[in-house]
């Protein structure tokens, strides 16, 4: 079989057999968004990538709203029944409970590999959207080698390169408000869905500097994590408004 299809995080063409049929899932599936997936990472790397996946469930608050919202049944059945989170059955929960009600730190500083996460999210959801062309983006080099740091197992690397990326606080109600849609449908959306992620949408954005010209950034509006957004593209990429990339409606 010819090695056909690019992988955009170990940069090599492989066969189809080294891909997932149906793609990867861009959000982690324990979040409960199953919908968006690239078929343009091999399942080796998507494997490697696996620790960030887990980082940002077990972020305190990530926890805390999948169990709100029964995300992969994570209330063990017994969805709808409100009380259950205020009377534990038995020991093993009420910790979670504790542990789930103590004060959050920022996520981030919880743990930094929440922001490989964040950024691995964004950079197949880009390249999704805007294909292979996107690549060349200076900005997408370096987010592929802390992805691919990950992926071979070198949190040094991962961790000093992902301090050259920002991931920005956004206050999401004037975000919502100046690009004129409603959040809250969104968010009954996710509930109703069982789904942590609200919103990830792609958004041409302007620099504070005018000789830096229009950027492209992705923002995330994933439940218990503070909404934020991430700079994905030197130039718009020809994205002229803001636009959903998920959930896919
Ligand atoms: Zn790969």
């Amino acid at each position: 079989m010819p090695n056909n299809r690019l992988c955009i995080i170990c940069d090599m063409r492989k066969s189809e057999s080294c891909f997932e049929r149906k793609g990867e899932h861009i959000v982690p599936r324990s979040l409960g968004s199953r919908k968006l997936r690239t078929p343009h990472v091999c399942r080796e790397c998507n494997g490697g990538l696996g620790t960030i996946d887990i980082a940002l469930k077990n972020a305190d608050g990530v926890m805390l709203a999948c169990y709100d919202r029964d995300v992969g049944g994570a209330r063990s059945g017994r969805s709808g029944n409100r009380s259950a989170k205020n009377s534990p059955k038995n020991d093993d929960e009420a910790i979670d409970i504790i542990k789930l009600s103590a004060p959050r730190p920022k996520p981030f500083e919880e743990n930094p590999d929440i922001k490989g996460a964040i950024l691995k999210i964004a950079y197949e959801a880009t390249h999704l959207r805007l294909g292979n062309d996107w690549l060349r983006d200076p900005i997408t080099v370096t987010i592929k080698n802390i992805l691919f740091a990950y992926v071979n197992k070198n949190k040094t690397i991962a961790r000093e390169h992902i301090n050259s990326i920002n991931i920005r606080d956004i206050n999401i109600d004037a975000f919502y408000y100046v690009i004129n849609k409603s959040r809250s449908e969104l968010i009954k959306r996710a509930i109703s869905s069982k789904s942590c992620l609200n919103a990830l949408w792609i958004i041409p954005f302007k620099t504070e500097t005018k000789t830096d010209g229009d950027r492209l950034a992705i923002v995330y509006d994933i439940e218990g994590i503070a909404p934020g957004y991430v700079e994905v593209g030197k130039s718009t990429w020809g994205i002229d408004e803001a636009e959903l990339l998920a959930p896919q409606l």
